[in-house]
């Protein structure tokens, strides 16, 4: 059987890093494409890693060259509360993704490309839903009115719309995921860019026994956590499947953001207070839906909140240990 030829964008990054491996265990032809390399290495896994901006939309037919299969989109301009939620980066955000998936959809319907997977986000959901954080409401139906509280969530709203226009008009496969908080090794951990479980991960793993670490908000908003091979393994089935999307894709075991704090301070089992600071936190509640996932494509997450914690802890603990020199 002849190899799929598989191009994934954003291969440098978190999840696609990890997505690459996946596809290389799939037995898949793998070409991957960033701005940066994969600094946790793990770009060694593709068949051809090609350093270039998406924003370009001749970078975007070069990397089709050869043709391909199928496309896995991923590129994105990216971070966690810090980045997305204090509006200091909202025209970068909007313009760098958005180019990203302009270019990215033309290319690949001039290059004939068979499938084309994008990752949206469940930003994209409307605050008004998500303002109680006992009873958010993730259910795919639920995006219109459309009202996401970043300018993030609407640049994944947008696009989401840009893929199935493609669909509609150009005949493509298109299949468009939601995730919702993924986390897990061999993301970014430091630097403005990390998400609230690698960034806890850091506080804790840095702090002194006896010591504080300091959580943005009242701890109260609620949240729910995908361990990323889970997430691969669900982008796989996606892509699979004949269906489209949208669908989330993210776990339904929602805790408080101080319940998270308070578990990784377990994990680490150090003596720690938690200080609850003023900081960009997003919604109230959120939380994964996954009705539609279980029914289309026989998906759930199989592995506890804790399980995933505890390997993420023992690797950012350890970037922690060689950063210090010890
Ligand atoms: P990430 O930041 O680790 O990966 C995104 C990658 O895109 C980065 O390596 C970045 O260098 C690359 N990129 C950005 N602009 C580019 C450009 N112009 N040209 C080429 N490459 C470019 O983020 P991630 O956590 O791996 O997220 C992957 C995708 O999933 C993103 O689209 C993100 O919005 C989406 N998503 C992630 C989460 C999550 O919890 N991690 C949740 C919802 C949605």
């Amino acid at each position: 059987m002849t190899k799929r030829r598989v191009l994934v964008c954003g291969a440098g990054g978190f999840i696609g890093g990890h997505l690459v491996k996946r596809l290389k265990a799939e037995n898949c032809w793998v070409r991957g494409i960033d701005l940066k390399r994969n600094p946790f290495g793990n770009q060694q896994y593709a068949d051809e890693f090609i350093v270039g901006d998406l924003r370009n939309p001749e970078t975007c037919h070069y990397m089709l060259e050869g043709g391909i299969d199928d496309v896995y989109q991923l590129a994105a301009d990216m971070g966690g509360a810090g980045y997305i939620f204090t509006g200091e980066q909202d025209a970068h955000v909007m313009h760098n993704s958005a180019l990203c998936n302009l270019n990215t959809v033309e290319a690949a319907r001039q290059c004939r490309v068979k499938r084309i997977f994008y990752s949206s986000s469940a930003c994209m959901y409307p605050e008004y839903n998500q303002l109680d954080p006992e009873n958010p409401k993730c259910t795919e139906d639920s995006a219109y009115p459309a009202q996401p509280d970043s300018e993030y969530g609407w640049e994944k709203l947008f696009s989401e719309r840009l893929y199935f226009s493609y669909q509609r008009n150009h005949n493509m496969q298109v299949r468009v995921a939601r995730f919702h908080n993924i986390y897990g090794p061999q993301g970014s951990w430091k630097g403005g860019r990390e998400k609230a479980p690698a960034a806890l991960c850091r506080k804790v793993a840095e702090a002194q026994e006896g010591g504080t670490i300091q959580v943005w908000g009242d701890g109260k908003q609620t949240r729910s956590f995908l361990y990323v091979e889970e997430c691969v393994e669900a982008v796989w089935r996606l892509m699979d499947s004949d269906f489209p999307g949208p669908v989330n894709i993210g776990s339904e075991e929602m805790l408080s953001i101080g319940e998270l704090a308070q578990m990784i301070i377990e994990i680490s089992q150090k003596n720690l207070e938690i200080e609850y600071i003023e900081g960009p936190t997003g919604v109230r509640g959120r939380n994964s839906d996954n009705k539609l996932i279980a029914q289309k494509l026989g998906w759930q997450p199989h592995a506890p909140l804790r399980e995933g914690l505890e390997k993420t802890y023992a690797w950012i603990a350890k970037q922690v240990r060689l950063e210090g020199g010890s």
